[in-house]
C-alpha cells in the first residue's frame, strides 16, 4: 500500500504534526483559530464539488484506443483517419441524461456516448448518444425540453404531465420517444449498446471536396437490454450497476469494443433527399446510404481517479480537427456554443488545460490567465498577434471549406414535417414480442398523466406512425384513438 514518502503534509507542503486532534485552548477550551491545518482541511472539504452537469450528470468513463481498419481518406483529410492501422488514444464517458449525479443507472433514458480522440492535430470530440436521433431539432427548445425531464417546481417530484405534454406538443420527438420506450431504452450495460454521433457532420478531403457524414459505433458485445422489472430492482439494489459493470469488465481484461461505421451522403443530395438530412430527429435510411466501416474502438484502461478523469472530462461537439466540420443542423449549431460554455462555468475557463482534456498536440495560442491557470502560462512569450517576435501564426491551409448560404435571416422552421414515417418504420421492424413490450412500456409511462387531453394527443401521434401502435396504446390505457371516435 505504501508509495514511498509517507509524510503527511499540508496543502502548502509542510509536515503535519497532528491530524487526529484539533488545537484547543486547554483540555476543554474552544478550538483555536491558529490551527491553520484544521482551517485548511475544513475549508477545502467544503469546496470538493464542482457543479454537477445539468444534463448527463451521472456517468462512467474509460480510456482506450481507436484503430483505423478501412481507408476513408477519399472522404476526409483528418490525420487520425489517414491510414489503415493507425491508432489514436481516446477517452469515453457514458452517462444517463436526466438524473442527478447519484441517480440510478438502470433507468429508461438515453445514454450519453461522448468520445474524445487525442489526435496529432488536436482533440476531436464526438459527443453523441446511444440513439441515432434526438427529441427536438432546434437548440432553442432544449432548456424547455430538459425542464420537462427534471423535477416539478413545487413538489420536486418527476413530472409525467410535463413530459408527455411537451412531447405531444412537439411531434418531432416521436421517433426518439419510440426508441426510448423500446427495449433499447434500458441497455443491459454500457458495453451492450451502440453509439451514434446523431447529428450530420461534414467531412472534407485533401482536395477540398465535402460530403455529409453520420457516425455509428456498433457494439461488438451485441445489443442486450434489461427487463423492466429487473431494471427497477437493480435501481434500488445497485444504483451504480452500469458504472460497476464497465469498471469490472475492464479490470478483468474483458475489453469492450465497438466498430465505427459512417454513412456518407454526397453534398448535393442534401437538397433532394426525402428527409431533411440536417434534422436530428430523422435517420438516413441505411438502404439509401449504407454503412461504411472506418475502424475499431477498444476500451482497455480504467480511470485512476474518478474526479480528475471522469468528472472533469469536458467534451464539446465543436472540438473539430481539420477535415471534420459542422453542418447546418440547428441542434448541433446550438451545442457548438452550449457545451464549451457549460464547461467554462462548471470546471473553469482553463478546463482544456487539465490533464484529461489536454491535447497531445502542442497548444500554441494567445489565451492567458484566468482562474486556476496551470503550467507556466506561456512564460515570457508575448500574447498578441500579429507580432514581430516570432509568435504562433495562423495556417491558411487549415481554413474551413467555404460553403454557400442564401435566403433571409429569420427564425425559420424546418421545411419537412413528416414525423411519422420513421417511427412507424421502426415499429414495423420490431418482432411481435418487441412490439408488445413497446406498447406496454409506453402505456406504463403514460398512465400517471393526469390529463386525458394530453394522453389522447400523444396517442394520435402514435396512431399516425402506425395505426396498430396507436390502437394498442389506447387499449392499454382504456381510451379510444381520437380519429376513431
Ligand atoms: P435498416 O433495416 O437498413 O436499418 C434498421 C436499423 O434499425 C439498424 O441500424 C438496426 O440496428 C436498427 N434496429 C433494429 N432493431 C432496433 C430496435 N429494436 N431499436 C432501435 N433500432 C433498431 O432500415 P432503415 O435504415 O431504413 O431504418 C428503419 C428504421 O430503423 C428507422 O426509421 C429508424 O427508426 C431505425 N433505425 C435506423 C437507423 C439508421 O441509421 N438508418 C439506426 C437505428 C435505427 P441493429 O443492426 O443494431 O439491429
Amino acid at each position: 500500500m505504501s508509495t514511498g514518502n509517507n509524510k503527511l503534509t499540508t496543502s502548502w507542503g509542510a509536515p503535519v504534526g497532528d491530524n487526529q486532534n484539533s488545537m484547543t485552548a486547554g483540555q476543554r477550551g474552544p478550538t483555536l483559530l491558529q490551527d491553520v491545518h484544521l482551517l485548511e482541511k475544513l475549508a477545502h472539504f467544503n469546496r470538493e464539488r464542482v457543479p454537477e452537469r445539468v444534463v448527463h450528470a451521472k456517468g462512467a468513463g474509460a480510456h482506450g484506443y481507436f484503430e483505423v481498419t478501412k481507408d476513408v481518406s477519399q472522404y476526409t483529410k483528418a490525420a487520425f483517419l489517414s491510414e489503415v492501422g493507425k491508432q489514436t488514444p481516446m477517452f469515453i464517458r457514458f452517462s444517463t441524461v436526466a438524473g442527478e449525479l447519484g441517480s440510478a443507472d438502470t433507468v429508461r433514458d438515453p445514454r450519453g456516448f461522448a468520445v474524445k480522440f487525442y489526435t496529432e492535430e488536436g482533440n476531436y470530440d464526438l459527443v453523441g448518444n446511444n440513439t441515432p436521433v434526438f427529441f427536438i431539432r432546434d437548440a432553442i427548445k432544449f432548456p424547455d425540453f430538459i425542464h420537462t425531464q427534471k423535477r416539478h417546481p413545487q413538489t420536486h417530484l418527476k413530472n409525467p404531465n410535463a413530459v408527455w405534454d411537451f412531447w405531444s406538443l412537439s411531434p418531432e420527438s416521436l421517433h426518439q420517444v419510440t426508441i426510448l420506450m423500446s427495449d433499447r431504452g434500458i441497455p443491459a450495460t454500457y458495453r451492450h449498446m451502440h453509439g451514434f454521433g446523431s447529428h450530420t457532420f461534414k467531412w472534407v478531403n485533401a482536395e477540398g471536396t465535402a460530403v455529409w457524414v453520420k457516425y455509428h459505433f456498433k457494439t461488438e458485445q451485441g445489443i442486450r437490454n434489461l427487463d423492466v422489472n429487473l431494471a427497477a430492482q437493480l435501481a434500488g439494489e445497485n444504483p451504480d450497476y452500469h458504472t460497476e459493470d464497465l469498471f469490472n469488465a475492464i479490470a478483468a481484461g474483458d475489453f469492450p469494443a465497438w466498430t465505427l461505421y459512417v454513412q456518407i451522403m454526397p453534398e448535393a443530395d442534401a437538397d433532394t433527399y426525402r428527409f431533411d438530412p440536417f434534422d436530428v430527429t430523422k435517420v438516413w435510411s441505411q438502404k439509401d446510404y449504407p454503412l461504411i466501416e472506418v475502424g475499431r474502438m477498444v476500451l482497455n484502461r480504467n480511470p485512476e481517479n474518478y474526479f480528475a478523469e471522469v468528472e472533469q472530462a469536458t467534451f464539446s461537439p465543436g472540438s473539430f480537427v481539420p477535415g471534420i466540420e459542422a453542418s447546418p443542423d440547428k441542434m448541433l449549431q446550438g451545442r457548438l456554443f452550449a457545451y464549451s460554455d457549460a464547461h467554462r462555468y462548471r470546471v473553469g475557463a482553463n478546463h482544456n488545460q487539465l490533464p484529461i482534456n489536454r491535447p497531445v498536440a502542442e497548444v500554441n495560442n494567445h489565451q492567458r490567465d484566468g482562474a486556476m491557470t496551470p503550467g507556466n502560462n506561456g512564460g515570457s512569450a508575448l500574447y498578441y498577434e500579429p507580432n514581430s517576435f516570432g509568435g504562433p501564426k495562423e495556417s491558411p491551409e487549415y481554413k474551413a471549406a467555404p460553403f454557400t448560404v442564401s435566403g433571409q435571416a429569420a427564425s425559420v422552421a424546418y421545411d419537412h414535417n413528416d414525423h411519422y414515417t420513421q417511427p412507424g418504420d421502426l415499429y414495423r421492424l420490431l418482432s411481435s414480442e418487441e412490439q408488445a413490450r413497446l406498447i406496454r412500456n409506453i402505456a406504463a409511462a403514460m398512465a400517471p398523466v393526469e390529463y386525458e387531453e394530453i394522453k389522447l394527443r400523444q396517442i394520435g401521434h402514435f396512431y399516425k406512425a402506425d395505426p396498430e401502435l396507436g390502437r394498442g396504446i389506447a387499449d392499454a390505457l382504456g381510451l379510444s384513438v381520437p380519429d376513431e371516435n
